[in-house]
């Protein structure tokens, strides 16, 4: 039932508009669908997300691009597309447990814009606008322009600070949507962090090859690989939205030598089964991109519609881990609520550990025993020693 074609959904939803503006980066952004009407024109909704677009507004807007417009199955009111992109009304509810930065990166800022939460590496917030915004953005709180919170990037501030900082050898641009920035904006920002000695390794945190596949041209790839090493993380939930334009937009990446990663946010509705999240990791392989991290759905305000419980997650890498190619395997992790950073959670295959031996488990469920190293008897040491240390010896 998986399907695994890469399919191009075009024109899908604009049947009149012809091909070569579909194609143009400006007239898909132009397009997108942001207002009730828009949405109303072509879909039709229920009441439970109108009232979530109209709550939206004031929230974190609703931005669609045509190009991932289309991958909703128009008879399927479930769509996995449709969750992840159109507000419903339980966006309105704040779980007791819920959070506005979940990830506690205002607090880790020491230039707005940049969060140094581990020793070596920080996450520089370089927009706050996506090519489409995402109904759990984990950054709702700043992204889109709509919230009462905004990103004030202290550009110089935080070149300053990363140059007076040695140990800062790692640079994650994200955002928001760095890729829509032009190509000469990307190449003046890398060329500024190239240029401080210590930061080994750059990386580009974006969805564009899956919202806006056409901004991913030749012209951007030359601006990139002349920063190498460089490395590209994009964020795919679902197998459905790694189309033909997707595919061939990860194709020049890889041909440019970025080595591509995928994270995943595991959701209610989206990718909450071992029979899809299969389908998207070997989707991913096929266009070349390395399952990087599938995250536990922070606890974002207005996302209880949209998590998982943790033991549904553990459960998918279970169903994954050694059943297909480790390769396609993501670690699971939940970023610690409040500012934990990254936690990996994995299966339980260590049943017992009992002094000088553990009892493990298999993919299978079958159980085998490891036991510890016993040090060498005094009496073998001494045998070998008289044979001048020939391991042979007798
Ligand atoms: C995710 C993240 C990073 C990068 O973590 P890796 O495990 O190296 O991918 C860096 N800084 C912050 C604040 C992050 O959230």
């Amino acid at each position: 039932m998986s399907d695994l074609s890469f399919r191009s959904h075009a024109p899908g939803y604009w049947p009149h508009e012809a091909m070569p503006q579909w194609r143009e980066v400006r007239w898909q952004l132009r397009n997108r669908v942001d207002s009730l009407a828009d949405l109303e024109a072509r879909l039709k909704l229920s009441d439970i997300e109108r009232a979530g677009v109209l709550l939206a507004g004031s929230k974190l807007a609703m931005s669609i691009t045509p190009h991932f417009f289309n991958l909703i199955d128009r008879q399927d009111p479930e769509c996995p597309i449709r969750r992840q992109v159109i507000p419903r009304i339980e966006e309105g509810w704040t779980a007791p447990e819920e959070l506005t930065d979940p990830c506690g990166e205002d607090s880790h800022m020491p230039v707005p814009g940049l969060v140094h939460r581990y020793p070596d590496r920080v996450l520089f917030l370089v927009t706050d606008r996506c090519a489409s915004y995402c109904r759990y953005c984990t950054r709702s709180r700043v992204v889109s322009g709509v919230g009462e919170q905004h990103l004030e990037t202290q550009w110089e501030a935080a070149f300053k600070y990363l140059e007076r900082t040695p140990q800062v050898r790692d640079v994650l641009l994200s955002g928001g949507d760095p890729l829509l920035f032009s190509d000469e904006r990307l190449d003046r920002i890398l060329t500024r962090l190239r240029a401080i000695p210590h930061i080994q390794f750059i990386r580009i945190g974006t969805r564009i090859p899956i919202f806006l596949p056409q901004r991913i041209t030749p012209e951007l790839c030359a601006v990139l690989k002349k920063h190498h090493p460089l490395f590209m993380s994009i964020h795919t939930n679902h197998p459905r939205e790694l189309t033909a334009e997707a595919r061939e937009a990860l194709g020049l990446l890889a041909e440019a030598g970025i080595p591509l990663g995928n994270q995943s946010v595991l959701l209610r509705g989206v990718n909450d089964s071992v029979e899809v999240q299969k389908a998207l990791v070997h989707k991913l392989l096929m266009c070349r991109v390395r399952p990087y991290y599938l995250y536990q759905c922070d606890l974002i305000n207005g996302s209880s519609h949209l998590r998982t419980s943790v033991a549904e997650g553990i459960a998918i890498i279970d169903g994954l881990r050694g059943h297909t190619t480790g390769y396609a395997i993501p670690q699971f992790v939940i970023d610690g609520p409040g500012g934990g950073g990254k936690i990996p959670l994995n299966p339980q295959y260590i049943i017992d550990t009992a002094p000088g031996k553990v009892t493990l488990r298999n993919y299978e469920g079958e159980v085998f025993e490891y036991p510890d190293p016993v040090p060498m008897p005094a009496t073998v040491l001494a045998r070998l020693h008289a044979h001048g240390c020939q391991p042979q010896g007798g």
